[in-house]
């Protein structure tokens, strides 16, 4: 079958800036495909790179658009090389919205984890938050002093109520000292604190799975299992706790998909900071392939103006 294929890229400046141990993140960008089958079907798909995450750049996603033809086929989707993996994914989602039942589709049963600012401005917002109904939060940490950030979790288990889970995001940002006294200070409080997640640089893969070992703290791997291949490495190296998959940089939903169903892994889907089209094709995937009760990490609606930008 042959599609005819368009795309165009659109921005979004978030309405507030997403500070991470990366840096300061304040305009999301993505692309956006469109594909028509031979009845005048008409579906869609985004490309959201994080190139500071692992993915390609938005700039080599435009140029793979660019030098497609205008009719495509599934065969060419499916070649998206390996480095493409933003690529892989805006296309093959909209290959598949066009051969699926759009009603099948439900996720409403997901629970949500809503994301904190990172510092003292998170004392603020989670109210908020659990207003609207999440009881999972998760807080930016490696952002600020050390010192200053564990005084900030005090107040901050203080604050929320018994049922609220609290996820750490480090953002590989910590060394070997600092992620052993956050650790540390979360084995204080295991009806609290779900998980740490990326506490080391991606490099220190080996010095995580002894952490993992050693604390009952659980230990979430984000930017190490970027792509699938990367996820392939960690699971035959041995890791065995928490993944965190971003479908939208991850790479083709069909690979993904085998290689949850061939290994029974604890994982968290979570968001790319994507528009309505992409995530709804991630939400999808975390609904199929969800075999745990953790919420997902697409809580970051109030990070743009409205709800989640329409395209
Ligand atoms: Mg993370």
């Amino acid at each position: 079958m042959k599609y005819q294929f368009s795309f165009r890229n659109i921005s979004q400046k978030f309405t507030r800036p997403v500070i991470t141990n990366h840096g300061v993140w304040e305009i999301r960008e993505s692309v956006i495909i469109r594909l028509v089958d031979m009845t005048g079907k008409v579906s869609w798909g985004e490309i959201a790179p994080i190139s500071w995450f692992g993915s390609e750049t938005l700039e080599e996603a435009l140029d793979f658009c660019h030098q497609l033809p205008r009719e495509i086929t599934s065969e060419i989707i499916f070649d998206i090389p390996n480095q493409l993996p933003a690529c892989q994914f805006g296309f093959e989602s909209a290959l598949e919205n066009l051969q699926e039942n759009h009603e099948s589709l439900n996720y409403h049963h997901l629970n949500f984890s809503g994301l904190l600012p990172a510092g003292k401005a998170a004392l603020n917002q989670w109210q908020n938050l659990w207003k609207q109904g999440y009881k999972t939060f998760k807080w930016k940490i490696g952002v600020n002093d050390i010192t200053e950030e564990l005084a900030i979790l005090n107040l901050l288990i203080d604050q929320l109520p018994e049922s609220a889970k609290l996820r750490l995001d480090a953002n590989g940002g910590l060394d070997d000292n600092a992620a052993k006294l956050w650790l540390e200070k979360c084995d204080n409080f295991p009806n609290q604190i779900e998980f740490i997640e990326q506490p080391l640089p991606v490099d220190k893969f080996s010095e995580m799975l002894e952490l993992s070992n050693y604390y009952s703290t659980k230990i979430a791997l984000d930017e190490s299992v970027a792509t699938l291949q990367q996820l392939e490495n960690c699971y035959q190296q041995g890791w065995r706790s928490i993944f965190v998959i971003k479908p939208g940089i991850v790479g083709s939903p069909s690979r993904l998909r085998k290689f949850c169903q061939q290994h029974q892994i604890d994982v968290v889907f979570s968001s790319v900071f994507e528009t309505a089209i992409g995530r709804q094709a991630a939400l999808k995937l975390a609904a199929e392939l969800s075999s745990n009760n953790r919420a997902v990490g697409f809580g970051i609606n109030h990070y743009f103006t409205g709800s989640i930008p329409n395209v």
